[in-house]
């Protein structure tokens, strides 16, 4: 998976645990930074397509990004075809086994980008 867009995280050097914060309300700060991050959108998909469970990514906490998978999911399934006509359902963008720990501003503290 090309990682490139961890090159422009504005996270990139913070303290990391602004990025894990003990609750949704208390997610503020890291959102903040989220949102005018240039990789923001590519972040957030990361975190869907990886199913990251933990951490604010792309500006959203982990119940946000279950509340974006659920409405993709239920437009999936208002477009998809009837069943019979040799269509399969898509997954909701998973990769399997292709999970990726640490969100950006750990990756990306760690040195790993571009590795
Ligand atoms: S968590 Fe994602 S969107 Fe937020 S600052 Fe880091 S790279 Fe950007």
């Amino acid at each position: 998976m090309d990682r490139g867009w961890l090159n422009g995280c504005s996270c990139r050097g913070l303290d990391p645990a602004i990025f894990y914060p003990t609750s949704d309300e208390d997610a503020d700060e890291a959102k903040a930074v989220c949102g005018v991050c240039p990789v923001q959108e590519e972040c957030l998909e990361h975190a869907i397509v990886h199913r990251e469970h933990s951490g604010v990514w792309g500006g959203a906490t982990e119940r946000e990004r279950q509340r974006i998978i659920r409405r993709r999911r239920r437009l999936r399934a208002l477009n998809a075809p009837a069943a019979g006509d040799g269509a399969t359902a898509a997954s909701d963008g998973a990769v399997a086994g292709a999970a990726v720990a640490g969100s950006p501003v750990t990756v990306g503290s760690a040195g790993a980008v571009g590795s």
